[in-house]
């Protein structure tokens, strides 16, 4: 073994480097802050080893390799597209709805032009960015006026704020509910201002524990879906219909958050237990908001739907500023809303929709399409198979519904399959799967139809 200080003698300066032929055709491509940043990089790596008594490779060739794909590395985007074979439709950490192409054209669309974001085109003065959106949604739920803000937890913000700032806000014990990414009721309250009254117990809340804590400081009566959870055996909940009833005797409003909010009937295509919006409104609620981006399928937002009188008092709210949806969102959502006009379309068009409610044959055929491209020349790495599965929705709705589907399960012969997961999950593009039993579950329903041939390159890629 040489020494280490002949070895570290060998490994070039930076400015050899760039002054090279090759540092010339980097200089010229990337950034010149990217290329210094990789050849520092890399040589300190190198650097570093050698020192640890590591062996270092110090060919010419090897160097240049490494620093080119370090470049790579740096100038790559930090958040990217990834392929979603886990079959959790709404899958909050990899970026819940995709959108449809009328909402990504319409986004397009509005991102490079000047437009009448807050600007009335008929008297030639200020508006509301607000306006935009609200006949549509009037149209489709029923309800007599709306707003979208940023996300479904600003307008759960919003309400509380502005309705039941140092007053009560009635709840059942049984929605107390966290879903995720930190937003809990009981702690969304306290920001808000308003003070949590629960009633009830975990499992069962009466018409009267809701009735008995009325007071004169009672501000809003306050139903939660339960979101990702399920209370089964001795339970018992209020129905809407009932507290809007109660509500509307004592004159307090009554409010939904539905979470995931659905737009259309999902009984009509065999999914029980995601009552639709409209459905809601008619139960008599006074105020209902959900999420863009959960059932609906469309942008992040947070859509609030209501009485007129009750969506002018948030308006007025300073809040209002801070939680207001932004252009994009919006021109995706108006897309997205629009499309619902046409239901039958909609649930071909919308790919939440598509593939919550696509055929079973449909994935079947095209798990057998990601099975037949993989089971060419991949004889020996793996043992691959169809197998039935269920998937999920996800996004804290339907939390106990099965969507029955097809995965391609595949064994790897040569390899663990946690190292297979790890390598799909840091490829290119990037796959998520789950493990199941020693095997990776590839679920067909979340797999874009034109994510297949990317899909199985990655899958080759990882097996050998
Ligand atoms: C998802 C959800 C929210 C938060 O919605 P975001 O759009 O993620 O902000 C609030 N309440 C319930 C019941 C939910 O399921």
């Amino acid at each position: 073994m040489q020494p280490k200080q002949k070895l570290l003698a060998e490994i070039p300066s930076v400015d050899e480097l760039l002054k090279s032929p090759y540092g010339a055709k980097w200089l010229e491509a990337y950034p010149r802050k990217t290329v210094i940043r990789a050849v520092r990089e890399t040589l300190d790596r190198k650097r570093k080893k050698i020192l640890a008594g590591q062996s270092a490779e110090l060919s010419g060739d090897e160097i240049t390799r490494s620093i080119e794909n370090k470049i790579k590395e740096l100038s790559a985007y930090k958040l990217k597209p990834l392929i979603n074979a886990t079959g959790v439709v709404i899958h909050t950490n990899l970026g819940r709805a995709v959108l449809s192409g009328r909402a990504i054209e319409n986004m397009k669309c509005l991102a490079g032009s000047y437009s009448n974001l807050e600007y009335e085109l008929l008297h030639g003065k200020r508006g509301k960015r607000y306006s935009h959106i609200k006949d549509i949604l009037r149209e489709l739920s029923g309800a007599e006026d709306a707003l979208v803000v940023n996300n479904n937890a600003a307008a759960v913000l919003l309400c509380l704020n502005t309705f039941a700032k140092d007053r009560e806000v009635v709840v059942s014990r049984g929605e107390l509910v966290e879903i995720g990414g930190s937003f809990r009721i009981p702690e969304v309250m306290r920001a808000s201002g308003a003070i949590l009254r629960e009633v009830g117990s975990t499992n069962k809340t009466h018409l009267t524990d809701y009735g008995n804590s009325l007071c004169g400081n009672t501000a809003l009566l306050l139903k939660v879906h339960q979101s990702n959870y399920k209370i089964t055996g001795f339970t018992d909940e209020v129905p809407l219909e009932e507290l809007a009833k109660l509500g509307r005797e004592y004159k307090i409003p009554v409010m939904a958050d539905l979470g995931s909010g659905c737009m259309i009937d999902f009984e009509k295509y065999g999914i029980h237990g995601e009552p639709s919006v409209q459905g809601i409104l008619k139960t008599g609620a006074d105020i209902v908001t959900f999420s863009g981006d959960k059932l609906l399928g469309g942008p992040q937002a947070g859509i609030i739907l209501g009485k007129e009188r009750f969506m002018q008092k948030l308006q007025k709210n300073p809040l209002l500023r801070a939680v207001r949806i932004d252009k994009l969102s919006l021109a995706a959502l108006e897309a997205t809303l629009m499309q619902y006009l046409d239901e039958e379309k909609a649930v071909k068009e919308i790919p939440t929709l598509r593939m919550l409610t696509q055929p079973i044959d449909e994935i079947k055929k095209r798990a057998r399409k990601i099975y037949n491209y993989l089971k060419k020349d991949t004889g020996s790495y793996a043992v691959i198979e169809i197998l039935k599965d269920q998937s999920r929705a996800g996004g804290g709705s339907l939390p106990e519904t099965d969507f029955p589907t097809f995965v391609v399960s595949i064994k790897p012969s040569k390899t663990s399959v946690n190292t297979l997961e790890k390598r799909l999950r840091e490829g290119a593009p990037p796959v998520i799967a789950r493990i199941k039993e020693d095997a990776l579950i590839i679920d067909a329903r979340t797999v874009g139809e034109r994510e297949v041939k990317d899909l199985v390159k990655c899958v080759k890629e990882a097996l050998s």
